[in-house]
């Protein structure tokens, strides 16, 4: 049976070959798995406009709410160019709010991860009610 971290892997890793990236030339791929074992992949997605781009951890995590899922268990980000690529402060915000005890695996390009809970990433996270 695969661990969490190697089905995050494997997926971010197929999942980037999809990524839409022609300004930053930097492809990312994401692995959502939620609290039923279930498992969504997503690329980033850049725009000429480029507030119109999307993180490839939102495109997972959307993928997954729209088909019904809202509580997630780990995500895993992939970068082919960096090692370790954290995800930026709009995700932290967004993965926090739908999962505050989410683990985050951030990978280099072999597989080796770091692992982080969110609100370690994101401490004081802003909430509804703030
Ligand atoms: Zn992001």
């Amino acid at each position: 049976m695969k661990k969490i971290h190697q089905i995050l892997f494997e997926h971010s890793k197929a999942v980037i070959q999809n990524s839409y990236s022609p300004y930053s030339r930097i492809r990312v791929g994401s692995t959502v798995i939620t609290k039923e074992g279930v498992i969504f992949a997503g690329c980033n997605v850049e725009n000429s406009s480029y507030g119109a781009t999307i993180c490839a951890e939102r495109v997972a995590l959307t993928k997954a709410i729209s088909e019904g899922f809202r509580d997630f268990v780990a995500i895993g980000i992939l970068s082919d160019r960096f090692e370790y690529i954290p995800p930026c402060g709009i995700c932290r915000q967004f993965i926090e709010e739908l999962s505050p005890k989410i683990d985050v695996y951030l990978f280099d390009s072999k597989g080796n991860y770091k692992k982080y809970k969110i609100n370690r990433l994101l401490p004081y996270g802003f909430k509804i009610g703030d």
